[in-house]
Protein backbone atom coordinates (compact mmCIF):
# COMPACT_ATOMS: atom_id res chain seq x y z
CA UNK A 1 0.00 0.00 0.00
CA UNK A 2 1.60 3.36 -0.91
CA UNK A 3 2.54 5.99 2.07
CA UNK A 4 -0.90 7.86 1.18
CA UNK A 5 -3.35 5.12 1.09
CA UNK A 6 -5.82 4.55 3.75
CA UNK A 7 -8.18 2.26 5.01
CA UNK A 8 -11.70 3.19 3.84
CA UNK A 9 -13.84 5.55 6.26
CA UNK A 10 -17.24 3.63 7.16
CA UNK A 11 -18.84 6.56 8.64
CA UNK A 12 -18.44 8.42 4.72
CA UNK A 13 -19.48 5.06 2.74
CA UNK A 14 -22.58 4.85 4.81
CA UNK A 15 -23.71 7.82 3.78
CA UNK A 16 -24.04 6.53 0.22
CA UNK A 17 -27.08 4.16 1.78
CA UNK A 18 -29.30 6.92 1.38
CA UNK A 19 -30.84 7.76 -1.69
CA UNK A 20 -28.56 10.42 -3.49
CA UNK A 21 -28.50 12.00 -6.88
CA UNK A 22 -25.62 14.54 -7.85
CA UNK A 23 -27.04 17.52 -9.00
CA UNK A 24 -24.56 16.89 -11.99
CA UNK A 25 -26.45 14.17 -13.08
CA UNK A 26 -29.76 15.84 -13.16
CA UNK A 27 -31.44 16.48 -16.33
CA UNK A 28 -33.42 19.84 -16.47
CA UNK A 29 -36.37 17.97 -18.59
CA UNK A 30 -36.74 15.20 -15.95
CA UNK A 31 -39.59 15.56 -14.14
CA UNK A 32 -38.93 16.17 -10.35
CA UNK A 33 -39.94 14.15 -7.61
CA UNK A 34 -40.21 15.93 -4.26
CA UNK A 35 -38.45 13.39 -1.43
CA UNK A 36 -38.13 14.44 2.36
CA UNK A 37 -35.35 13.39 3.90
CA UNK A 38 -34.46 12.86 7.51
CA UNK A 39 -30.80 11.90 7.20
CA UNK A 40 -29.25 14.95 5.28
CA UNK A 41 -30.54 17.32 8.33
CA UNK A 42 -28.28 16.29 10.98
CA UNK A 43 -24.36 15.41 11.05
CA UNK A 44 -23.20 11.48 10.86
CA UNK A 45 -22.96 9.11 13.49
CA UNK A 46 -19.48 10.62 15.60
CA UNK A 47 -16.48 8.53 14.54
CA UNK A 48 -15.66 5.84 17.62
CA UNK A 49 -12.72 6.83 19.64
CA UNK A 50 -11.11 5.70 22.63
CA UNK A 51 -11.79 8.06 25.92
CA UNK A 52 -9.30 9.95 27.78
CA UNK A 53 -9.57 11.20 31.29
CA UNK A 54 -7.97 14.57 31.41
CA UNK A 55 -8.63 15.88 35.37
CA UNK A 56 -12.36 15.19 35.66
CA UNK A 57 -13.67 15.44 31.98
CA UNK A 58 -13.71 13.16 29.63
CA UNK A 59 -12.85 13.51 25.98
CA UNK A 60 -13.53 11.27 23.45
CA UNK A 61 -15.64 7.86 23.92
CA UNK A 62 -18.99 9.02 24.52
CA UNK A 63 -18.48 12.68 26.18
CA UNK A 64 -19.68 15.57 24.37
CA UNK A 65 -17.46 17.59 22.38
CA UNK A 66 -15.78 19.04 25.11
CA UNK A 67 -14.25 22.90 24.64
CA UNK A 68 -10.94 24.09 25.58
CA UNK A 69 -8.84 27.11 25.42
CA UNK A 70 -5.54 28.45 26.11
CA UNK A 71 -3.98 31.70 28.34
CA UNK A 72 -1.75 34.26 27.11
CA UNK A 73 0.28 34.95 30.07
CA UNK A 74 3.39 34.38 31.37
CA UNK A 75 3.00 31.63 33.44
CA UNK A 76 5.98 32.79 35.61
CA UNK A 77 3.15 35.34 36.23
CA UNK A 78 1.15 33.41 38.62
CA UNK A 79 -1.48 36.31 39.35
CA UNK A 80 -1.93 36.86 35.90
CA UNK A 81 -2.57 32.72 34.93
CA UNK A 82 -4.49 32.47 37.79
CA UNK A 83 -7.10 35.37 36.85
CA UNK A 84 -7.11 34.60 33.02
CA UNK A 85 -7.29 30.57 33.35
CA UNK A 86 -10.41 31.34 36.03
CA UNK A 87 -11.87 33.64 33.16
CA UNK A 88 -11.67 31.23 30.92
CA UNK A 89 -13.41 28.89 33.10
CA UNK A 90 -16.02 30.82 33.96
CA UNK A 91 -16.81 31.66 30.44
CA UNK A 92 -17.15 27.92 29.88
CA UNK A 93 -14.01 26.38 28.96
CA UNK A 94 -13.64 22.99 30.25
CA UNK A 95 -9.86 22.49 30.00
CA UNK A 96 -7.08 25.26 30.00
CA UNK A 97 -4.16 25.08 28.55
CA UNK A 98 -1.19 27.16 29.90
CA UNK A 99 2.40 27.20 28.51
CA UNK A 100 5.11 25.72 30.94
CA UNK A 101 8.55 27.06 28.65
CA UNK A 102 11.42 27.55 31.56
CA UNK A 103 12.50 27.02 34.97
CA UNK A 104 10.35 29.98 36.31
CA UNK A 105 6.99 29.10 34.46
CA UNK A 106 7.07 25.44 35.71
CA UNK A 107 7.99 26.40 39.51
CA UNK A 108 4.69 28.49 39.60
CA UNK A 109 2.35 25.72 38.23
CA UNK A 110 1.55 24.24 41.71
CA UNK A 111 1.06 27.31 42.96
CA UNK A 112 -1.73 28.29 40.28
CA UNK A 113 -3.35 24.96 40.23
CA UNK A 114 -3.39 25.24 44.77
CA UNK A 115 -4.69 28.83 43.69
CA UNK A 116 -7.29 27.74 41.48
CA UNK A 117 -8.41 24.96 43.34
CA UNK A 118 -8.84 27.75 46.92
CA UNK A 119 -11.25 29.84 44.11
CA UNK A 120 -13.09 26.55 43.74
CA UNK A 121 -11.93 26.32 39.91
CA UNK A 122 -11.23 22.95 39.33
CA UNK A 123 -10.84 23.22 35.69
CA UNK A 124 -8.42 20.73 34.37
CA UNK A 125 -4.51 21.90 33.69
CA UNK A 126 -2.54 20.73 30.73
CA UNK A 127 0.67 21.97 30.57
CA UNK A 128 2.33 23.34 26.77
CA UNK A 129 6.06 21.70 26.69
CA UNK A 130 8.61 22.51 23.76
CA UNK A 131 11.81 21.66 23.57
CA UNK A 132 13.00 21.20 27.17
CA UNK A 133 9.83 19.83 28.61
CA UNK A 134 11.84 16.35 29.86
CA UNK A 135 14.03 18.70 31.79
CA UNK A 136 10.96 20.82 33.53
CA UNK A 137 8.91 17.92 34.07
CA UNK A 138 12.10 16.16 35.86
CA UNK A 139 13.22 18.83 37.16
CA UNK A 140 9.94 20.39 38.76
CA UNK A 141 8.22 17.11 39.73
CA UNK A 142 5.14 19.30 41.46
CA UNK A 143 4.46 20.82 38.17
CA UNK A 144 4.66 17.51 36.50
CA UNK A 145 1.83 16.19 39.15
CA UNK A 146 -0.42 19.25 39.07
CA UNK A 147 -1.16 19.33 35.44
CA UNK A 148 -3.70 17.20 34.14
CA UNK A 149 -2.37 16.73 30.68
CA UNK A 150 1.20 17.00 28.82
CA UNK A 151 1.13 18.32 25.31
CA UNK A 152 3.92 17.30 23.65
CA UNK A 153 4.97 18.39 19.92
CA UNK A 154 7.05 15.84 18.32
CA UNK A 155 8.36 17.66 16.02
CA UNK A 156 10.17 19.87 18.42
CA UNK A 157 10.54 17.82 21.19
CA UNK A 158 14.12 17.20 20.41
CA UNK A 159 16.54 16.95 17.02
CA UNK A 160 17.94 13.66 15.79
CA UNK A 161 19.21 11.56 18.28
CA UNK A 162 18.40 13.02 21.42
CA UNK A 163 14.38 13.05 19.91
CA UNK A 164 13.49 9.98 20.79
CA UNK A 165 14.87 9.61 24.29
CA UNK A 166 13.74 12.72 24.94
CA UNK A 167 10.12 11.96 23.69
CA UNK A 168 10.60 8.79 25.69
CA UNK A 169 11.46 10.83 28.42
CA UNK A 170 8.49 12.27 28.77
CA UNK A 171 6.23 9.62 28.46
CA UNK A 172 8.04 7.88 31.23
CA UNK A 173 6.89 10.75 33.71
CA UNK A 174 3.67 11.29 32.57
CA UNK A 175 3.31 7.04 32.96
CA UNK A 176 4.74 7.90 36.67
CA UNK A 177 2.08 10.71 37.72
CA UNK A 178 -0.63 8.22 35.46
CA UNK A 179 -1.18 11.74 33.39
CA UNK A 180 -2.49 11.51 29.68
CA UNK A 181 -1.09 13.13 26.43
CA UNK A 182 -1.71 15.21 23.71
CA UNK A 183 0.32 14.62 20.52
CA UNK A 184 0.02 18.14 18.91
CA UNK A 185 1.17 17.83 15.71
CA UNK A 186 2.09 21.16 14.16
CA UNK A 187 2.95 21.57 10.30
CA UNK A 188 5.11 24.95 11.37
CA UNK A 189 7.40 22.82 13.39
CA UNK A 190 6.82 19.39 11.31
CA UNK A 191 9.52 16.83 11.87
CA UNK A 192 11.48 18.04 9.35
CA UNK A 193 13.24 14.32 8.97
CA UNK A 194 10.19 12.60 8.22
CA UNK A 195 8.85 15.01 6.25
CA UNK A 196 12.27 14.80 3.60
CA UNK A 197 11.81 11.33 3.84
CA UNK A 198 8.48 11.45 2.69
CA UNK A 199 9.25 14.02 -0.12
CA UNK A 200 12.23 11.50 -1.31
CA UNK A 201 10.19 8.43 -1.41
CA UNK A 202 7.42 10.34 -3.25
CA UNK A 203 10.54 11.37 -5.72
CA UNK A 204 11.25 8.05 -6.65
CA UNK A 205 7.51 7.06 -6.89
CA UNK A 206 6.10 6.10 -10.32
CA UNK A 207 3.36 7.99 -9.25
CA UNK A 208 4.48 11.00 -7.62
CA UNK A 209 1.56 13.29 -5.50
CA UNK A 210 1.71 16.80 -5.01
CA UNK A 211 3.83 18.64 -2.30
CA UNK A 212 0.82 19.38 -0.09
CA UNK A 213 -0.42 16.07 -0.10
CA UNK A 214 3.10 14.57 0.89
CA UNK A 215 3.05 17.27 3.84
CA UNK A 216 -0.25 16.42 4.78
CA UNK A 217 0.79 12.42 5.06
CA UNK A 218 3.90 14.21 7.01
CA UNK A 219 1.65 15.87 9.55
CA UNK A 220 -0.53 12.57 10.10
CA UNK A 221 2.37 10.01 10.04
CA UNK A 222 4.09 12.34 12.89
CA UNK A 223 1.57 12.18 15.04
CA UNK A 224 0.38 8.07 14.38
CA UNK A 225 4.07 7.35 14.94
CA UNK A 226 4.45 9.30 17.57
CA UNK A 227 1.40 7.72 19.51
CA UNK A 228 2.37 4.47 18.65
CA UNK A 229 5.84 5.30 20.52
CA UNK A 230 3.99 6.43 23.19
CA UNK A 231 2.12 2.60 23.10
CA UNK A 232 5.10 0.52 22.48
CA UNK A 233 6.64 2.70 25.89
CA UNK A 234 3.37 1.29 28.01
CA UNK A 235 0.95 4.36 27.59
CA UNK A 236 -2.45 3.19 26.95
CA UNK A 237 -4.58 4.18 24.13
CA UNK A 238 -6.70 5.93 26.91
CA UNK A 239 -4.04 8.14 27.90
CA UNK A 240 -3.48 9.56 24.44
CA UNK A 241 -5.30 12.21 22.78
CA UNK A 242 -3.75 13.46 19.10
CA UNK A 243 -4.08 16.91 16.93
CA UNK A 244 -2.78 17.41 13.77
CA UNK A 245 -3.18 21.80 13.51
CA UNK A 246 -2.83 23.46 9.87
CA UNK A 247 -3.74 26.62 9.25
CA UNK A 248 -5.76 26.38 5.72
CA UNK A 249 -9.10 25.05 5.79
CA UNK A 250 -9.22 23.08 3.63
CA UNK A 251 -5.86 21.17 4.23
CA UNK A 252 -7.04 20.67 7.81
CA UNK A 253 -10.55 19.10 6.83
CA UNK A 254 -8.62 16.92 4.68
CA UNK A 255 -5.56 15.94 6.86
CA UNK A 256 -8.41 15.08 9.83
CA UNK A 257 -10.64 13.08 7.36
CA UNK A 258 -7.61 11.31 6.65
CA UNK A 259 -6.62 10.82 10.68
CA UNK A 260 -10.00 9.63 11.87
CA UNK A 261 -9.95 7.02 9.31
CA UNK A 262 -6.12 5.68 10.00
CA UNK A 263 -6.47 5.70 14.06
CA UNK A 264 -9.30 5.17 16.73
CA UNK A 265 -7.18 7.72 19.19
CA UNK A 266 -9.06 10.82 20.43
CA UNK A 267 -8.74 13.83 18.81
CA UNK A 268 -8.32 17.34 19.43
CA UNK A 269 -9.74 19.88 16.69
CA UNK A 270 -8.25 23.55 16.32
CA UNK A 271 -7.09 25.43 13.06
CA UNK A 272 -3.93 27.09 14.07
CA UNK A 273 -2.80 30.94 13.78
CA UNK A 274 -6.65 30.81 12.27
CA UNK A 275 -6.26 34.73 12.58
CA UNK A 276 -8.18 37.79 13.96
CA UNK A 277 -11.75 38.77 14.44
CA UNK A 278 -14.24 37.17 11.81
CA UNK A 279 -11.58 35.67 9.46
CA UNK A 280 -10.40 33.33 12.52
CA UNK A 281 -13.63 32.66 13.49
CA UNK A 282 -15.38 31.96 9.98
CA UNK A 283 -11.78 29.81 9.27
CA UNK A 284 -12.46 28.08 12.35
CA UNK A 285 -15.96 27.08 12.07
CA UNK A 286 -15.86 27.01 8.33
CA UNK A 287 -13.14 23.99 9.22
CA UNK A 288 -14.41 22.49 12.21
CA UNK A 289 -17.97 22.32 11.41
CA UNK A 290 -17.39 20.27 8.45
CA UNK A 291 -15.13 17.53 10.48
CA UNK A 292 -18.24 17.81 13.28
CA UNK A 293 -20.71 17.13 10.81
CA UNK A 294 -18.54 14.34 9.97
CA UNK A 295 -18.74 12.98 12.99
CA UNK A 296 -14.52 14.42 13.80
CA UNK A 297 -13.81 15.80 16.29
CA UNK A 298 -13.91 14.98 19.98
CA UNK A 299 -12.65 18.47 21.80
CA UNK A 300 -11.93 21.88 20.13
CA UNK A 301 -10.16 25.09 20.92
CA UNK A 302 -10.84 27.96 18.67
CA UNK A 303 -7.56 29.78 18.15
CA UNK A 304 -8.19 33.57 17.80
CA UNK A 305 -5.20 36.29 17.80
CA UNK A 306 -7.03 38.34 20.14
CA UNK A 307 -7.18 42.33 19.37
CA UNK A 308 -4.54 44.32 21.78
CA UNK A 309 -6.11 44.35 25.27
CA UNK A 310 -9.43 42.18 24.02
CA UNK A 311 -11.10 39.58 25.87
CA UNK A 312 -9.73 36.15 25.62
CA UNK A 313 -12.54 34.30 26.96
CA UNK A 314 -13.77 35.41 22.91
CA UNK A 315 -12.32 31.93 21.45
CA UNK A 316 -14.51 30.02 24.68
CA UNK A 317 -17.61 31.83 23.53
CA UNK A 318 -16.69 31.42 19.86
CA UNK A 319 -16.45 27.34 20.55
CA UNK A 320 -19.19 26.45 22.76
CA UNK A 321 -21.44 28.71 19.54
CA UNK A 322 -20.29 26.64 17.18
CA UNK A 323 -20.56 23.77 19.15
CA UNK A 324 -25.17 25.19 19.64
CA UNK A 325 -25.46 26.38 16.51
CA UNK A 326 -24.86 23.25 14.90
CA UNK A 327 -26.65 21.30 17.76
CA UNK A 328 -24.33 19.06 19.71
CA UNK A 329 -24.78 21.01 22.59
CA UNK A 330 -26.20 23.93 24.69
CA UNK A 331 -24.34 26.12 26.28
CA UNK A 332 -26.29 29.80 26.79
CA UNK A 333 -29.86 30.61 25.53
CA UNK A 334 -30.55 31.40 22.31
CA UNK A 335 -31.55 34.67 21.01
CA UNK A 336 -32.95 34.92 17.65
CA UNK A 337 -32.97 38.11 15.94
CA UNK A 338 -33.89 39.34 12.44
CA UNK A 339 -30.90 41.46 10.40
CA UNK A 340 -33.28 44.41 9.81
CA UNK A 341 -33.96 45.98 6.53
CA UNK A 342 -36.00 48.62 5.31
CA UNK A 343 -39.01 47.76 6.78
CA UNK A 344 -37.89 49.12 10.40
CA UNK A 345 -35.46 52.41 10.69
CA UNK A 346 -35.41 51.86 14.38
CA UNK A 347 -32.89 51.11 16.03
CA UNK A 348 -34.83 49.68 19.63
CA UNK A 349 -34.89 45.79 17.90
CA UNK A 350 -31.19 45.81 17.34
CA UNK A 351 -30.78 47.26 20.48
CA UNK A 352 -33.16 44.86 22.88
CA UNK A 353 -31.41 42.17 21.01
CA UNK A 354 -28.00 42.93 22.14
CA UNK A 355 -29.48 44.36 25.74
CA UNK A 356 -30.88 40.28 26.52
CA UNK A 357 -27.85 38.61 25.02
CA UNK A 358 -25.26 40.59 26.86
CA UNK A 359 -27.54 40.28 29.94
CA UNK A 360 -27.96 36.35 29.48
CA UNK A 361 -23.97 35.84 29.09
CA UNK A 362 -23.50 38.05 32.10
CA UNK A 363 -26.04 36.02 33.86
CA UNK A 364 -24.87 32.48 32.69
CA UNK A 365 -22.54 31.59 35.61
CA UNK A 366 -25.14 32.06 38.34
CA UNK A 367 -28.01 30.69 36.19
CA UNK A 368 -26.51 27.82 35.98
CA UNK A 369 -27.00 27.36 39.34
CA UNK A 370 -30.01 28.92 40.04
CA UNK A 371 -32.09 27.29 36.66
CA UNK A 372 -31.07 24.21 35.45
CA UNK A 373 -32.15 23.75 31.81
CA UNK A 374 -31.72 27.17 31.35
CA UNK A 375 -29.35 27.01 28.02
CA UNK A 376 -31.69 25.65 26.47
CA UNK A 377 -33.80 28.64 25.92
CA UNK A 378 -34.57 30.23 23.10
CA UNK A 379 -35.20 34.04 22.96
CA UNK A 380 -36.99 35.84 19.43
CA UNK A 381 -36.33 39.92 19.17
CA UNK A 382 -37.41 40.60 15.73
CA UNK A 383 -38.08 43.60 13.52
CA UNK A 384 -41.11 43.99 12.14
CA UNK A 385 -44.58 42.10 11.41
CA UNK A 386 -43.02 40.01 8.00
CA UNK A 387 -41.19 37.68 9.93
CA UNK A 388 -41.68 38.95 13.41
CA UNK A 389 -44.96 36.88 14.74
CA UNK A 390 -43.48 33.27 12.47
CA UNK A 391 -40.43 33.77 14.15
CA UNK A 392 -41.53 34.37 17.41
CA UNK A 393 -43.99 31.92 17.80
CA UNK A 394 -41.47 29.43 17.44
CA UNK A 395 -39.68 30.42 20.27
CA UNK A 396 -40.07 30.17 23.72
CA UNK A 397 -41.00 33.56 24.00
CA UNK A 398 -40.78 36.15 21.73
CA UNK A 399 -41.19 39.72 20.57
CA UNK A 400 -42.49 41.00 17.05
CA UNK A 401 -41.23 44.93 17.43
CA UNK A 402 -43.17 47.50 15.29
CA UNK A 403 -41.63 48.98 11.73
CA UNK A 404 -41.61 51.74 10.48
CA UNK A 405 -45.21 53.22 9.57
CA UNK A 406 -46.55 49.93 11.57
CA UNK A 407 -49.01 50.23 14.35
CA UNK A 408 -46.63 51.01 17.46
CA UNK A 409 -47.49 47.80 19.16
CA UNK A 410 -44.97 44.93 19.65
CA UNK A 411 -47.23 41.40 20.21
CA UNK A 412 -45.28 38.97 22.62
CA UNK A 413 -45.42 35.15 21.99
CA UNK A 414 -45.11 32.68 25.04
CA UNK A 415 -44.68 29.13 24.11
CA UNK A 416 -46.08 29.64 20.81
CA UNK A 417 -49.06 31.51 21.89
CA UNK A 418 -49.53 35.46 22.04
CA UNK A 419 -49.67 36.29 25.42
CA UNK A 420 -49.83 39.98 25.47
CA UNK A 421 -48.87 43.32 23.40
CA UNK A 422 -47.09 45.70 24.35
CA UNK A 423 -46.88 49.83 23.39
CA UNK A 424 -45.06 53.14 24.60
CA UNK A 425 -41.72 53.67 25.47
CA UNK A 426 -41.09 51.17 28.06
CA UNK A 427 -41.65 47.87 25.27
CA UNK A 428 -37.71 46.94 25.84
CA UNK A 429 -37.92 47.07 29.79
CA UNK A 430 -41.22 45.31 29.80
CA UNK A 431 -40.01 42.51 27.78
CA UNK A 432 -36.94 42.22 29.48
CA UNK A 433 -38.92 41.53 33.20
CA UNK A 434 -41.22 39.02 31.00
CA UNK A 435 -38.30 36.74 29.64
CA UNK A 436 -36.73 36.92 33.29
CA UNK A 437 -40.34 36.12 34.67
CA UNK A 438 -40.49 33.39 32.31
CA UNK A 439 -37.04 32.00 33.25
CA UNK A 440 -37.53 32.07 36.94
CA UNK A 441 -41.14 30.28 36.27
CA UNK A 442 -39.49 27.34 33.54
CA UNK A 443 -36.60 26.69 35.15
CA UNK A 444 -36.96 27.70 39.13
CA UNK A 445 -36.90 26.24 41.91
CA UNK A 446 -40.63 24.99 42.03
CA UNK A 447 -41.05 24.98 38.71
CA UNK A 448 -42.29 21.81 36.96
CA UNK A 449 -39.45 21.41 34.90
CA UNK A 450 -37.31 21.52 38.19
CA UNK A 451 -39.69 19.24 40.09
CA UNK A 452 -39.42 16.71 36.90
CA UNK A 453 -35.87 16.81 37.36
CA UNK A 454 -35.91 15.95 40.75
S1 LIG B 1 -38.52 40.80 10.23
FE1 LIG B 1 -39.04 42.76 9.20
S2 LIG B 1 -37.43 44.17 9.80
FE2 LIG B 1 -36.67 42.12 10.25
S3 LIG B 1 -35.53 41.60 8.37
FE3 LIG B 1 -37.59 40.74 8.16
S4 LIG B 1 -38.72 42.30 7.02
FE4 LIG B 1 -36.88 43.30 7.80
Amino acid sequence: MPFFASPPNHALEKRTEFPHVCVHELNPNDPVVPVMIDDFAKPLPRRKSVGVMVGNVMVGGDAPVVVQSMTNTDTADADATVAQVSALARAGSEIVRITVDRPEAAAQVPRIRERLDRLGVDVPLVGDFHYIGHKLLADYPDCASALAKYRINPGNVGFKAKRDTQFSQIIEIALKYDKPVRIGVNWGSLDQELLTKLMDENAESASPVSAAAVMREAIIQSGILSAERAEALGMGRDRIILSAKVSQVQDLIAVYADLARRCDYALHLGLTEAGMGSKGIVSSAASMGILLQQGIGDTIRVSLTPEPGGDRTREVQVAQELLQVMGFRAFVPVVAACPGCGRTTSTVFQELASDIEDHIRVSMPKWREDYPGVESLNVAVMGCIVNGPGESKHADIGISLPGTGETPSAPVFVDGEKVTTLRGPGIAGEFKKMVLDYIEKRYGTGSKSSSDAA
